[in-house]
């Protein structure tokens, strides 16, 4: 598995971009069971409420599947029924990995919310998905919800059914915050980033790996151009998360920013460095199974890899150099 981190792969560009002439093949008949991988019932809902997490998150949805591991919502969108079963299909794939890599054995589904659209003026107060056009997030145990443009898809899906896994699991790492504002836990983010690095190595399907350049570029233009000295990544390769991680270097301004990244490991402090420090973790310092133990109690960083945390971020940096 974690060979897997040495691995290349190439990234075939949006071949799941559908056509216009695709596109007008919506009818509401034609959203019946249709052939499909898996095997899946793809089901029409006549704009129906769905309430998420007791009513606190309220969707329109459209569309409604259920397969092995996941439970697949769709709100209103520009939808073709194959173009869903396809999202169903890779996530299907995806959270069998992401459960297999987390040794998750519990048959609970993760509930997925799919969006394809942005909302300018949103019309809906109690929804999520019209807030987070161009990205996703994981709401109470096992909800993910993802709203992206089709041409973006699929993406996030791995990295995001991995925290509701975690959370499924009960697992929080005592890793610190950065700052009392902040919502991520970068170690967490690390090790979804990283597995679903490994799923875009080893999936047959077309899976766009959102990386932070990625996003930086598609969603934050105003801070690209601080990146211009490199080039966006082609395909996949094993320095992948590496050279993002330089690149996070770049961008946070070398992490000098107290009140942004905090006085503790101010440098895992990004979704790029935390996972290009997970994946050295992984790859040169000891197990997986080591690896989670770290994850669940950082004291035990000393007994399982013979260092520090301080220690240990300072041999990565050092590795690090071999990628400027
Ligand atoms: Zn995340």
């Amino acid at each position: 598995m974690l060979n897997a981190c040495t691995n290349n792969a190439s990234v075939v560009e949006s071949e799941d971009k559908l056509s216009q002439d695709e596109k007008s093949e919506i009818e509401i008949e034609n959203i019946m069971p249709v052939e499909n991988e898996r095997d899946i019932d793809l089901q029409y809902v006549d704009n129906q409420r769905y309430e998420f997490l007791d009513g606190f998150i309220i969707e329109e949805v459209m569309y409604y599947a259920v397969g092995e591991y996941g439970e697949y919502f769709f709100t209103p969108g520009d939808w073709t029924n194959e173009f869903m079963l396809h999202l169903v299909a890779v996530s299907e794939d995806g959270v069998k990995f992401a459960k297999d890599w987390l040794n998750y054995e519990d048959d609970k589904r993760v509930v997925f919310v799919y969006g394809n659209m942005k909302h300018d003026s949103p019309t809906n107060p109690d929804s999520f998905i019209q807030q987070i056009w161009g990205g996703g997030g994981v709401m109470g145990n096992h909800e993910v919800f993802i709203n992206m443009a089709d041409e973006h898809m699929p993406a996030h899906i791995v990295h995001e059914a991995c925290h509701a896994i975690l959370r499924m699991q009960g697992r929080m790492s005592n890793f610190p915050f950065p700052n009392e504002n902040s919502g991520a836990m970068f170690l967490e983010e690390g090790l979804c980033t990283v597995i679903e690095y490994l799923f875009s190595l080893e999936t047959e399907h077309i899976y766009h790996l959102y990386t932070g350049y990625d996003i930086i570029k598609l969603y934050y233009p105003d801070d690209a151009y601080k990146m211009n000295k490199y080039e966006p990544f082609k395909e996949i390769t094993a320095s992948q998360l590496h050279e993002m991680a330089l690149i996070s270097f770049v961008i946070d301004d070398n992490f000098e920013d107290e009140t942004e990244f905090g006085l503790i490991y101010p440098q895992l402090m990004s979704y790029g460095t935390a996972a290009s420090f997970v994946c050295y973790l992984l790859e040169y310092k000891g197990t997986k199974e080591d690896f989670m133990r770290v994850y669940d109690d950082i004291h035990l960083m000393n007994e399982v890899y013979g260092m520090n945390m301080e220690a240990m971020i300072v041999v990565w940096l050092e590795f690090l150099e071999q990628y400027k």
